[in-house]
């Protein structure tokens, strides 16, 4: 089994913008999204951490060592068990008021039952039931959050999942949570990807109107730039070409579809 630092890499990206990643396809190999991309952004008194991770190693202790004196705020981009079973460690989580409810309670990691990958055994030791954070605080559109010189806005962007976030910095970063990355995409039923080209509509317009914005995905390459909401905004949209490709992929309860431009994969929700 890794150590502790082994586990978490952690990179300076600017003086005031940590990453640190996280290898998912360790819990099981159908995860390929390696790897999740947290990040810790440090204003002059307060910092802030988006997500909290797979929840198998400690986190709060490296994050500790990252701030220094400055106060810490807990963000989960949204309640998909690879961003938030590291909230325990936590005194005081923010979510979307969609979602406070999927990450109040303990968050069943049940799935992962069969998993062939040794460190399953730290969620069995926990009977597959991981705790959640003692607050769960709820974010709202629009809310802004001062973590001195540096502002963080909260975008509401359903279409991932319902209360799924991105945070807009106004040092011109577009933190895009599981909105958009290049890897494999999960979607909802085909019926509601109208909600997820309008949510990525707003954020190309987003990037027209502030062309400096540098996209900071939760997974995979980082930075990107607004090709990636415009590849993905255009992939999504040929899916209806290549709806006949589809193949049944249970462990998800969902179709699979290979993009030809070879930049996404996609599982598409069947229930
Ligand atoms: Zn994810």
């Amino acid at each position: 089994m890794s150590s502790n630092n082994q586990h978490f890499e952690i990179s300076k990206r600017k003086d005031y913008l940590f990453v640190i990643n996280e290898n998912i396809s360790l819990v099981h190999p159908v995860y390929t999204n390696d790897p999740l991309n947290m990040y810790l952004l440090l204003g002059t008194h307060t910092a802030l951490l988006l997500d909290t991770g797979c929840g198998l190693y400690p986190l709060k202790p490296i994050v500790d060592g990252l701030i220094g004196e400055r106060s810490l705020l807990v963000f989960n981009t949204h309640y998909h068990w690879d961003h938030p079973l590291g909230n325990v460690e936590f005194e005081e989580v923010y979510i979307h008021e969609n979602e406070v409810d999927k990450v109040s309670k303990p968050y069943d990691v049940s799935f992962f039952k069969d998993s062939p990958n040794e460190i399953v055994k730290v969620y069995e030791d926990q009977n597959f039931l991981i705790p959640p954070a003692k607050v769960i605080k709820p974010l709202k559109d629009g809310d802004v959050f001062d973590l001195g010189e540096i502002e963080v806005k909260v975008i509401h962007c359903p279409g991932h999942s319902p209360g799924s976030i991105c945070l807009l910095t106004s040092t011109s970063e577009l933190f895009t949570s599981d909105v958009a990355y290049y890897g494999d995409q999960f979607l909802p039923k085909r019926e509601s990807f109208s909600e997820v080209l309008e949510t990525l509509s707003k954020l190309i317009d987003l990037c027209e109107k502030q062309k400096d914005l540098e996209l900071y995905p939760s997974h995979r390459k980082y930075p990107c730039d607004k090709t990636l909401l415009t590849d993905l905004y255009n992939g999504i949209e040929n899916i209806e070409n290549l709806w006949h490709t589809k193949k049944a992929f249970d462990f998800f309860e969902a179709w699979q579809i290979d993009d030809d431009s070879g930049k996404f994969r996609y599982y598409i929700s069947r229930s």
